[in-house]
């Protein structure tokens, strides 16, 4: 199936670019725009792997409207030091509002990914996507939770590592340049042998604790595992700084005005239905950060939201699994078909 795409710009209130990539297949859309926001440190294109039928395509052949929002942590914008509050507060309403601006949708879904779906719930708990009714969220959402070693790594070298470096990039695994980039991809080739592509073993040391950290090598073709390489880019320890003092609360912890100081400490101000996802395999953010999310907004709306722990995979390899197709994706569209 040959797609077409276009881009629409979009700026932020803090006066920052970021982009919508609308993405069209041979047909016109039966169904409505579904807004597909992308983790830390990748960008859009992370939901475009070149298997036979990626999400993109699912999305599409089952008559959606595919936007791709490119916000403040792609790696196809500037580097900048951002962090969830920031995107919060600016990228995601902004980018709902364009989508409901150019599509005239009165109601959008998402699907949300990682540090896309952290701070695309923080917008949502605060009101500021209100046009949003349905938000289907990979990984961890309000209540994040990660392995004991994961948290030694994140509360004592994020600090160290932060007096040297603003940011840390897989690419350096592939090429490095300087003191600090060298030294970390010895210490990467050093400890990771599980396979031979520098950019995957980077990003499992840049994630979290393990070989790999961010899907099961078993789950990817070895042509997505090499496209890996190419879309794992910056992300900045201003990011882990903020997560490790949300770590310490076992909750999302803001401080700018406009956000909940606690996301938890008040009733959620989104209508939306959400549907939790977790890979049972998660080495990056354990599954329980998805149960501990649902159990919270259950208990102010039950039986309204649901939660599905999938066996067998990890982090990313929920979008971009060889077999996500047939695993996954079912899922995840019949979450966004159901009504709100
Ligand atoms: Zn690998």
């Amino acid at each position: 199936m040959v797609n077409k795409e276009q881009t629409f710009e979009f700026p932020t209130q803090d006066g920052r670019m970021c982009n919508l990539i609308n993405v069209t297949g041979p047909r016109e859309p039966s169904r409505g725009p579904v807004l597909l926001v992308h983790g830390a440190g990748v960008r859009a294109n992370i939901f475009r792997p070149p298997n036979s039928t990626n999400f993109v395509n699912a999305l599409l052949d089952h008559g959606y409207d595919v936007w791709l929002e490119n916000w403040r942590a792609s790696i196809d914008l500037p580097p900048c030091e951002w962090t969830l509050d920031e995107a919060a507060l600016y990228d995601h309403p902004a980018a709902v509002n364009k989508v409901v601006e150019i599509t005239g949708a009165k109601t959008i879904k998402a699907v949300v990914h990682c540090q896309g779906s952290t701070s695309f719930m923080l917008s949502a708990i605060a009101g500021l996507v209100p046009q949003v009714e349905t938000i289907v969220s990979n990984a961890v959402s309000l209540h994040p939770q990660v392995s004991w070693i994961s948290r030694q790594k994140g509360r004592f070298a994020v600090p160290v590592l932060g007096k040297f470096t603003p940011y840390l990039n897989p690419q350096w695994g592939k090429q490095a340049q300087g003191f600090v980039p060298r030294a970390l991809r010895g210490l990467v080739r050093l400890t990771h042998h599980e396979c031979d592509n520098d950019v995957c073993r980077f990003s499992s040391f840049t994630y979290g604790t393990g070989f790999p950290v961010l899907w099961r090598h078993e789950n990817l073709s070895s042509e997505t595992h090499d496209w890996i390489g190419q879309e794992f880019a910056n992300v900045p320890l201003s990011f882990f700084r903020q997560m490790a003092r949300c770590l310490d609360k076992g909750h999302l912890v803001s401080d700018m005005a406009g956000l909940p100081a606690s996301s938890v400490a008040d009733k959620p101000r989104t209508g939306a239905r959400i549907a939790f996802i977790a890979g049972e395999m998660n080495d990056c953010f354990k599954w329980q950060s998805q149960q501990a999310s649902f159990d919270w907004f259950d208990r102010y709306r039950p039986n309204f939201h649901s939660l599905h722990v999938l066996g067998g995979y990890g982090h990313l390899d929920i979008f971009i699994g060889k077999n996500a197709d047939r695993d996954t994706f079912p899922i995840l569209i019949s979450e966004l078909d159901a009504p709100s």
